[in-house]
């Protein structure tokens, strides 16, 4: 029997050795966030295509821990194709998330759900949260534009 811790872990190494959407677009119609979390030394560079209301691409490239790498993958792997405003909730729910809160949608989190076990070691919370924090930001970006 596999528990759901060990799944967990499966997801994060998964996501972290065969990264999806890795790699940067160097278009001047890509938004770009580079982000660092000094405390792990993790750092990402998150950059991305937003058409009308839809996300149309996400794409990361960094390096850091397996927990930052992963969630990068992850992130832009779940909020690619979304709509801009169903992706700022879920990175809304994603920052509840990993502080140990309760969410309203579990079911729409998809693999990210994993990073729910990240609110038990609290030093670990900013390498969960760096690629979403960067995307927030590029979003930000796009509407202030
Ligand atoms: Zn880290």
């Amino acid at each position: 029997m596999i528990n759901l811790e060990q799944l967990y872990r499966q997801v994060i190494m998964d996501n972290y050795k065969n990264p999806k959407n890795k790699g940067l677009v160097s278009d001047p119609e890509y938004i770009q966030v580079h982000l660092k979390n000094p405390s792990c030394g993790d750092d990402m560079h998150v950059c991305c295509h937003i058409e009308g209301e839809i996300m149309k691409d996400i794409r990361h490239d960094g390096h850091g821990c397996s927990i930052c790498c992963s969630s990068a993958s992850v992130m832009s792997n779940l909020l690619k194709g979304k709509k801009v405003f169903e992706a700022k909730e879920i990175i809304n729910d994603f920052y509840e998330m990993v502080k140990g809160e309760e969410i309203s949608d579990e079911e729409r989190m998809d693999e990210a759900i994993v990073y729910r076990s990240v609110s038990q070691f609290p030093a670990r919370i900013k390498c969960a949260t760096l690629a979403w924090k960067a995307i927030e930001e590029a979003i930000n970006k796009s509407i202030e534009e």
